[in-house]
Formats: structure tokens, C-alpha cells, sequence
């Protein structure tokens, strides 16, 4: 509860502000890891309570009339600061409030806001960023429900978009964003926002933000306004990938994955500048897309074993897939982790994006078997640990066939196009002990 409100300036008793916890410890800066179990929050506004309390209500009681107008003077502008303190659960909460302060922390940003799932944040950042005539320009392929916001519901407004595949080199970047330019002033709208989503699902193919980037700041030199780079980092963040180091303005999670990490609840967050998140809070407070005080709990845990989870659920990916990649029945593993290996990759290659970009390989990769759908499901049928379930980013081991599930709906050309074959299973590694999930893996291809 950083945001507390000041002492108020209009005579009325002020609030109690919370004892700000440290950032730093005898010169030495605090890492996310320590942070996560108090800041943001003073136990002493709260009757000592060592965790905070879930605040259940809808409304928050001024001190005074005076204060009210306060507020409300910061809400609509008339008086500079913007809003201070607690109003209405719509607009934030404390224990949302507590989780923005520490989301943030971890990818060093200014600002974060959290939504009530990945989609709300997409959605909310996007209708707070586009008008009719404008075009969104992003890498493909993206998870299918944005694919569906951006092309069929936004299309219904007069948002157009382009793409580039996700593996696009600088030139085909630069190509495409400077034909969205062109179309843009030709019909009298703009690129509203260059969105990206890396690693690609289910092709595990890298988008070169550094590249985009730089893309951007080329096409758009002359440009009154630069398109905003949005990245939804929901595969590899925050702990192996942080865009906003590589030229990213925002970043979106679907935190129900990693962030949650115990697939049970659905939530979505965005970091980044102040500047950036202020007009998507603006459209949060208008449209309510904000998360719940429980999920805001349940995510203030989880974020206490994040490094430590997916530390875990790395370690046993690269384990698992080193096995994988040489065993008689498998065909190929799809594992950002191999792109580690050999040395001097060619600049703008895979291997050169993820160097420069990811700090590990994340625990989803996919398992090409030998064969068509029969083996696939022969092997997914036969796990005994592994569960049988979409989602990813959860302490437990999942696997599902994208070709009859996720992707059943997408047309055969572009399914070939993408990779997702009959033969494809997606996994997704928990926190198990790596051997035991070897031994599963192993039973089940000597059924297939
Ligand atoms: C799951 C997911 C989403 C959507 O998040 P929800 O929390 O399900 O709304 C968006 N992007 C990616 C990459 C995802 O994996």
C-alpha cells in the first residue's frame, strides 16, 4: 500500500501512511526474490497481521467531505497528481495494489496495473490505445484469442492490422512496418501499436525486440508519435525474458501461468512506464477489468516462490528434453534451450535472439513424435504423472495435442505453415522431481 494518501492538505486527520519497507540494505540493493515477501505492504496498518488481510469490500469511507472532493478533483484532472488513496473496487484495491508494487519489481518497471486475466489485460491495453482507422502491426502467430480480438472484434471497429512472423529479420520488419505506415496515412489513421509475442506458441519461435525496436524508431524518425511496443511475455517472464530492457514499452503476462504457477487461478498483468500505464488505468477504472482481492492474494503467494518455481521447472525441461532429443521414437524436441548450445550463431539467427534476449528456456517445448495422431494420443493417453490439459506455467507437469485441441479450429494451410502437426505434443514441466517425470515420459513412448 504504497499510495497511500498524504497527509491531507485540507485540515482533516490524515491517514496513516505505511512504513515504507526497505529497497536497499547496507548499500546493497534487494533482489526480487527478498522483496516479495514484504514490500508494498506494513503489517502495522493491519493490525500486525504478518500477511495482509483479503479486503472484501466494494467502497472505502472518507475521513471527511473535504477529502472526498479531494479525491475526486485528482480523479478528473482538476487538480494535478491524479487520484490518491482508495475510493471504489473497481477502480484498485489494497491487495491489488500490493501486487502491482511487487509485480513490477521484477522487470525493474515504473508502473504496473493487474487485470482479471491475461485477456482483460490485452483487451484493456488495446481499446485504451486504438480508434477506428488505426493499425496494429504484430508478430504471428499470437495465442489464438488474441488472434480472434485483434482480427475479428477490433475489425468490427476499423482496426486493421499487418503481421510479420516472429522470426522476421530486421529487413522484413522494417518492410512491413513501413507498408502499415504507408496504408496508415493513406487512410488517414495511424500505427496505433506494434504487438508482439515471443517466444511464438506452439512454434517456440523468437521475436528479435531489439530489432523491432529499432525498426520502430527508424520507420516512425519523423513521426509526431512512436507506435508503442507491447509484448505479451507470458512464456519466458519475468524471469527469463525482460523486454523492457530490450526497447519494450509494455509488458502483458497471462499471470494464470507462471506467475500464478499452481493452476488455480486467472489473472493478467501489464508493467511498464507511468507514462505508458496511465491511460490503460484509465480504461481499466472506465471498463472494471480489473483482478479480484482474492486472486491478488493468491498471486502475493505465488510471487513468494516464483524464482524458486520456475528455477525448478527450468532445470527439469533441459533435463527432460536432453533425454527426449536422442530416443528412437521421437522425431524432433521444439526446446529454446537447444538454441543455447554450439557457439558464434549468425547475427539475427534464433540462437543470436535468444543470447541476447532470454536468460534461460523456460519448461514448455514441444515433442514431435514419430508418426501421425494415433502415436500422439497412444503416448498421451499412456502418461501417468503428466496430466492430460491445456495452460502451461503450473507446478505441474501438463501435455496436450494442439492439432485436436487449441489449434483444432485453424485451417490445415496454416497449421502446416505453423509447424502443429498431428504428431505435435506441447508439454509444460512442473516442479516434480525430474526423474520420476523421465520415467513417465519413458512408459509412455514404449506404449506408443
Ligand atoms: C494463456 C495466455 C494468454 C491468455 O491469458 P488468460 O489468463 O487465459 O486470459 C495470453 N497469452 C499467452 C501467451 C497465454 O499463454
Amino acid at each position: 500500500m504504497t499510495k497511500e494518501t498524504e497527509a491531507d492538505l485540507t485540515g482533516a486527520t490524515p491517514r496513516r501512511r505505511p512504513r515504507a519497507q526497505p529497497l536497499e540494505v547496507g548499500g546493497r540493493r534487494l533482489a526480487p526474490e527478498t522483496l516479495m515477501m514484504g514490500h508494498g505492504y506494513d503489517p502495522m496498518l493491519s493490525e500486525g497481521a504478518l500477511k495482509p488481510p483479503i479486503f472484501l469490500t466494494s467502497t472505502f469511507v472518507f475521513e471527511s467531505a473535504a477529502a472526498g472532493k479531494r479525491h475526486f478533483e485528482g480523479v478528473t484532472g482538476k487538480r494535478p497528481g491524479g487520484a490518491e488513496g482508495l475510493v471504489y473496487s473497481r477502480f484498485n484495491g489494497p491487495n491489488q495494489e500490493i501486487l502491482e508494487d511487487r509485480l513490477g519489481i521484477w522487470e525493474d518497471a515504473e508502473d504496473a496495473l493487474v487485470f482479471s486475466s491475461g485477456m482483460a489485460a490485452i483487451a484493456t491495453v488495446m481499446l485504451a490505445s486504438v480508434k477506428p482507422g488505426d493499425t496494429i502491426v504484430h508478430s504471428a502467430p499470437l495465442y489464438a484469442a488474441t488472434e480472434t480480438l485483434i482480427g475479428k472484434i477490433l475489425g468490427r471497429f476499423g482496426i486493421n492490422w499487418l503481421d510479420f512472423p516472429a522470426g522476421a529479420s530486421r529487413a522484413e520488419i522494417d518492410a512491413v512496418l513501413a507498408r502499415a505506415a504507408a496504408d496508415a496515412i493513406a487512410i488517414g489513421g495511424r500505427v496505433a501499436m506494434i504487438y508482439l509475442e515471443s517466444p511464438a506458441n506452439p512454434t517456440n519461435a523468437l521475436v528479435d525486440v531489439e530489432a523491432v525496436a529499432a525498426a520502430r524508431d527508424a520507420i516512425f524518425a519523423d513521426a509526431a508519435e512512436k507506435p508503442p511496443i507491447v509484448i505479451d511475455n507470458t512464456f519466458l517472464g519475468p524471469l527469463w525474458q525482460q523486454p523492457l530492457r530490450h526497447g519494450a514499452d509494455l509488458v502483458i503476462y497471462s499471470l494464470t501461468k507462471y506467475a500464478g504457477g499452481h493452476s488455480d487461478l486467472v489473472a493478467g498483468g501489464a508493467v511498464g512506464s507511468k507514462a505508458a500505464i496511465d491511460p490503460i488505468r484509465a480504461m481499466r477504472n472506465t471498463i472494471g477489468t480489473i483482478t479480484d482481492p482474492h486472486s491478488a492474494w493468491m498471486l502475493l503467494r505465488s510471487l513468494e516462490t516464483l524464482e524458486l518455481r520456475m528455477s525448478r521447472a527450468g532445470e527439469n525441461a533441459a533435463k527432460v528434453c536432453a533425454a527426449l532429443r536422442d530416443h528412437p521414437k521421437v522425431e524432433h524436441v521444439g526446446y529454446l534451450g537447444f538454441l543455447g548450445e554450439g557457439d558464434d550463431p549468425a547475427p539475427g539467427s534464433q540462437a543470436d535472439i535468444y543470447r541476447r534476449h532470454c536468460t534461460g528456456a523456460g519448461s514448455t517445448f514441444s515433442l514431435y513424435l514419430k508418426g501421425g495422431e494415433a502415436e500422439a494420443f497412444a503416448f498421451l493417453d499412456a502418461l501417468k504423472i503428466a496430466k492430460l490439459a491445456v495452460s502451461l506455467g503450473g507446478t505441474e507437469t501438463l501435455a496436450s495435442h494442439p492439432a485436436g485441441m487449441t489449434h483444432l479450429s485453424v485451417p490445415d494451410a496454416r497449421k502446416a505453415l505453423l509447424g502443429i502437426t498431428d504428431n505435435l505434443v506441447r508439454i509444460s514441466v512442473g516442479v516434480e522431481k525430474a526423474e520420476d517425470l523421465m520415467a513417465d515420459f519413458d512408459q509412455a513412448l514404449a506404449v506408443v
